[in-house]
């Protein structure tokens, strides 16, 4: 049976909102997400990144400097609590309407939130059961992608949630739930009844 995931956003989600991260130093973990991530590792929840990001397409770094800011978080993340993530999928594109001008990066994509191309090669990929999956996400676009693919949808009151939810930023969206931060929604997610339904230990027993 697939088994259901957790989404994460990064920027606003698991990394303190900067805009444009130029430094890799300057990536931060917002206080609690490690610890979060480590609860939803030790329940054998399948914790997978889904990030837009378009800084190669607008020239602003190469497609190599997402990787190591990458690299950057995963060491945070382990380092602070021991945390993983099991995947990670990013957008590098954008159309030119939006601002792209690199043109090895600059089209369309289906990977682009709100489109739900991240989404759906990560449960190809990785035997996942959207529908009973969750997105965690700061953003309109990514509780839209949520909705879009089917699954449950979390905003975060960090990064830009706050100004989501009061309306000043992006547009009006309906979230399933509404979270202070991560740790606050991983205690939603484990809570729901659809987490424990494929949780670490029945996938034991199936083994
Ligand atoms: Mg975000």
């Amino acid at each position: 049976m697939a088994r259901s995931a957790v989404f994460l956003d990064r920027d606003g989600v698991l990394n303190v909102e900067a805009g444009y991260i130029h430094r890799v130093e300057d990536l931060h973990l917002i206080p609690g997400v490690a610890q979060a991530v480590r609860q939803l590792n030790d329940r054998q929840m399948f914790c997978c990144l889904v990030s837009n990001q378009s800084g190669p397409a607008r020239g602003y770094y190469p497609a190599s400097h997402v990787d190591a800011l990458h690299l950057r978080l995963a060491q945070l993340l382990q380092a602070e609590a021991g945390a993983h993530l099991d995947a990670l999928y990013y957008c590098p594109y954008l159309s030119p309407e939006e601002g792209g001008t690199n043109p090895e990066f600059t089209r369309w994509s289906t990977w682009r939130k709100p489109n739900t191309g991240m989404l759906v090669a990560a449960a190809w990929e990785h035997d996942l059961d959207i529908t009973s999956s969750f997105m965690v996400g700061d953003k309109a676009t990514d509780i839209d992608m949520a909705h879009n693919a089917g699954c449950t949808g979390i905003l975060v009151q960090t990064g830009f949630g706050d100004r989501v939810l009061t309306g000043d930023y992006q547009h009006h969206t309906k979230p399933d739930y509404i979270a202070p931060d991560l740790a606050a929604a991983v205690d939603i997610i484990l809570k729901n009844p659809r987490s424990h339904a494929q949780s670490g230990n029945e996938k034991e027993r199936k083994l």
